[in-house]
């Protein structure tokens, strides 16, 4: 039954100004399977964040309909426990090592210590000995994984990550990569934006490609890398 399906999303519409003749986002329909990767992609305005957002609960589509996990999400009721997310901008105490603020971040949701598994999202972060150092030490590549560790700490059924690459080096890309497919090992679903084909490709095993609002492409990766290229190229770079 749809209780076992991650995300299903139909018909979701969202205008910033009800008097814009143009669609953030516009009549969009996808299904996230439990273990998929699903990237999110498209160029700069096609609409990702905005989705991310309705589906994290944090603005209101004005139509259309979201269930995880058969749940209907609508801003204001309370925040699914399997649902972790990450979005740019964490902020972290950077006198205090990488471990201390996770703990911290932990006690503030209200959620049961037992409930935490610090140590396994530690490990699927990759952050090692970086953990007992302050985090004022960090590198980028290393506070952005620090904030998805942060999103993985209750071990979330689903796992939306808007745009984690933006603004790291190679190395670090394909260290979020492999932290990506670590999580999704454990029969986890993730959701991941990006507006570079390049960044996804390797994690995801589904794709869902946007522009201006709309769905343009859908399906496992294979085949959208196979027949899409041009287009995400074109769109990519505009
Ligand atoms: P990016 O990769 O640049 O983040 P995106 O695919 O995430 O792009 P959105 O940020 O969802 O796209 O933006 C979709 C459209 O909605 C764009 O035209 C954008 O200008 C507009 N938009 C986004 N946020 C707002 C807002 N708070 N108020 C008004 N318009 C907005």
């Amino acid at each position: 039954g749809l209780a076992d399906v991650p995300l299903q999303i139909t018909g979701l519409t969202k205008r910033y100004a009800k008097s814009a003749d143009r669609y953030a986002v516009r009549d969009l329909s996808f299904r996230v399977e439990k273990g998929q990767v699903l990237g999110l992609l498209g160029p700069n305005g096609a609409g990702k964040t905005t989705t991310l957002r309705m589906l994290m609960g944090l603005i209101t589509p004005d139509d259309g309909e979201i269930r995880v996990f058969g749940h209907a999400i609508k801003p204001g009721a309370p925040v699914l426990s399997r649902v972790g997310a990450f979005v740019e901008g964490a902020g972290f105490l950077p006198h205090l090592s990488g471990r201390e603020n996770l703990e911290l971040y932990w006690r503030a949701t209200g959620r049961p210590a037992e409930d935490s598994h610090i140590e396994e999202a530690l490990e699927i972060a990759g952050l090692g000995d970086a953990l007992a150092r302050a985090v004022r030490t960090y590198s980028q590549g290393m506070r952005q994984r620090l904030a998805i560790a942060q999103a993985m700490l209750g071990l979330p059924d689903l796992l939306i990550l808007d745009e984690p690459t933006n603004g790291l080096d190679p190395p670090q890309i394909r260290e979020m990569r492999d932290v990506m497919i670590r999580y999704a090992a454990g029969g986890r679903t993730v959701i991941v934006s990006s507006h570079l084909l390049a960044e996804v490709e390797q994690s995801c095993t589904d794709l869902v490609v946007m522009d201006r609002g709309r769905l343009v492409q859908a399906g496992p990766v294979a085949e959208i890398t196979g027949a899409g290229d041009t287009l995400l190229v074109t769109t990519a770079e505009e």
